[in-house]
């Protein structure tokens, strides 16, 4: 007989809305059961998290239905697209973990068969050749609530359109004079469908293509014939495509070609960020941050940079799921799937973030001893390590208050606190400098407590890290915060612009932080958690052997968002 658990387990969990689609396709047999989707970059920035959301949905479909997913630049667009963006998004895309096997694609690799297909509308009298400026066009364009007009050129014989293109290839007119446009309808609700253009003449280097070409197709009369081109049964883009739909669909019903399938979802938005590739190119090229891997950047190599590990970056993508509606998804979401993530796979270690020095008093001059320490507390499978102690050690500045509450239970004056691994330790003096600074501490040790524990029952209630001084590596250590300090930062304030909502402490750099020894010989990209400070990560560009600088990828806990 069934118990309860096994029906549970039995219980399909719930089908997002494009699943749903899907099964309803395979079950009435569409495209011979198969499943082809694609992720479609335009090569002309780094890729941020919110195109993770659409590479993970995308390729995470192919595989959860057997399917394949191709990775497609849409590289339409001369003027803005550069081979470093394809380098870079490849790198990002395979670090994520998404497959298109031997399916890089191009849509630059389509442009003789788009130039066919533009023919054949013209021969088929769909297309024409147009004469207006772009200023004539936007005027003839007519407005959401206004119909358009028809081009006074929209009514040329097949013929001329077809020489007249023909011309436009072979470099006949200068850039901007000429356009060649779908017949469609002018008066249509939909303004997608008033004559879009089809092609433009630009003379531009193209990163794949070079100079073969002076004219371009648009991105309209690009990608769903890209899609169908490819075999991509279902084109999964974002809702601002839903008003193209219609345009795609005339394309490939007017050429008579397979006609993928377009399913729209709502894009993804963070609070704290921004996530349109035109103001990460500002922030990038004004120099407000180092670049485009900045820890503090929401692309996929900024946060791989500060430490986020794909997995994370799945999971993430896996919680917040698909909708139909845009909305905007806390940040905390993003931290909390890398802490759940590093809390069980990253090992622990100490390390003093503004150290200040103690002495005990009572503890013999010259005598180091070497704790055992456990390289995480609740997977012993992980070892242990050792950790040198002597009488002179860094603890945390603020783990000291001169004139503490009652509930502060860290280090004052007579206060007893437990050193992990270590001792009790008990504060007996204040040393100050001349501006009545705290320079070091006093303390006394009991040696009873070895290891944490005293034998008499006494208890501490607080415990803290602490390093070796004589022991200690010192390094670099970087601390990020919200690269803005407005949860809709997108939104400039009254007068001004966007940059105006930049947090001006989103970096601290920690110059002497002292570390447990054994991170001395931590590699680039090794994790950690420092006790009580977070998750760690050894930066892979900034780090070198013997000396490894460290970014902070996420506080232990949401402390930041309590603050406020
Ligand atoms: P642009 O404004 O330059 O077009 P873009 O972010 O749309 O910027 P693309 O390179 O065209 O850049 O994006 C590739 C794919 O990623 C598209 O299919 C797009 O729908 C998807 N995408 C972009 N931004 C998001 C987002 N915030 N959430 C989910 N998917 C996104
Ligand atoms: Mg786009």
């Amino acid at each position: 007989m069934p118990t309860p658990t096994d029906s549970a387990e039995e219980k399909k969990p719930s089908r997002n809305f494009i699943q749903q689609i899907i099964d309803a396709d395979l079950a009435a047999g569409k495209n011979d059961g198969q499943v082809h989707t694609r992720f479609p970059p335009e090569p002309n920035g780094y890729l941020h998290i919110g195109h993770a959301k659409s590479i993970c949905l995308n390729s995470g479909l192919a595989r959860e239905y057997g399917g394949k997913f191709n990775l497609r630049f849409d590289d339409t667009n001369p003027a803005k697209e550069e081979q470093e963006y394809v380098d870079a998004i490849t790198d990002d895309i395979r670090w994520l973990g998404a497959d298109w096997e031997d399916r890089l694609c191009f849509s630059s690799n389509y442009f003789d068969q788009l130039y066919d297909w533009a023919v054949q509308l013209i021969q088929a009298g769909k297309a024409y050749v147009c004469d207006l400026d772009a200023e004539q066009m936007r005027e003839y364009r007519g407005t959401l609530t206004e119909p358009g007009r028809d081009s006074p050129f929209r009514d040329r014989s097949p013929e001329e359109n077809a020489s007249l293109f023909a011309q436009m290839k072979a470099g006949d007119f200068p850039d901007g004079s000429h356009t060649l446009r779908a017949k469609i309808d002018m008066a249509s609700p939909n303004v997608n469908l008033r004559d879009p253009v089809m092609y433009r003449i630009k003379r531009a280097h193209h990163h794949r293509t070079g100079d073969t070409w002076c004219i371009y197709p648009s991105y309209d009369f690009t990608h769903g014939q890209s899609d169908s081109i490819e075999g991509i049964t279902h084109s999964i883009c974002t809702l601002e495509f839903e008003n193209h739909r219609p345009l795609y669909d005339w394309f490939c019903e007017s050429l008579g070609i397979f006609h993928p399938q377009q399913i729209e979802f709502a894009r993804l938005n963070l609070t704290y960020t921004v996530m349109s590739k035109r103001l990460l190119l500002q922030l990038v090229n004004e120099k407000h941050v180092d670049g485009w891997d900045d820890p503090r950047m929401l692309t996929l190599c900024g946060l791989r940079r500060r430490g986020y590990t794909a997995a994370s970056i799945r999971a993430f993508c896996e919680r917040i799921g698909v909708a139909k509606f845009n909305s905007t998804i806390d940040m905390a979401w993003l931290e909390d799937a890398i802490r759940d993530d590093l809390n069980t796979a990253a090992p622990r270690a100490m390390g003093v973030l503004r150290p200040l020095k103690v002495v005990i008093e009572n503890y013999p001059e010259g005598q180091v001893e070497q704790l055992e320490a456990a390289n995480h507390p609740q997977n012993p499978e992980m070892g242990t390590r050792t950790v040198p102690f002597a009488r002179e050690i860094y603890v945390e500045q603020g783990d000291f208050m001169e004139d503490a509450p009652r509930k502060f239970f860290r280090l004052s004056v007579g206060r007893e606190v437990r050193l992990r691994y270590a001792y009790f330790i008990t504060c007996t003096d204040v040393i100050k400098d001349d501006q009545g600074n705290v320079v070091e501490l006093r303390c006394t040790y009991d040696p009873e407590t070895k290891g944490g524990n005293a034998p008499d029952g006494r208890k501490v209630k607080g415990t803290l890290h602490w390093v070796s001084a004589q022991h200690a590596l010192s390094a670099e250590v970087r601390l990020y915060d919200y690269l803005f300090g407005t949860e809709a930062p997108g939104k400039a304030p009254e007068g001004g612009t966007f940059l105006d909502n930049l947090n001006p402490d989103s970096l601290e750099v920690l110059a002497d932080a002292k570390l447990e020894p054994s991170l001395v010989d931590a590699d680039p990209c090794s994790q950690f958690q420092f006790e009580r400070n977070g998750y760690f990560f050894a930066d892979p560009i900034d780090s070198k052997p013997g000396k490894p600088i460290f970014n902070r990828t996420a506080t232990l806990r949401d402390s930041w968002k309590k603050k406020r």
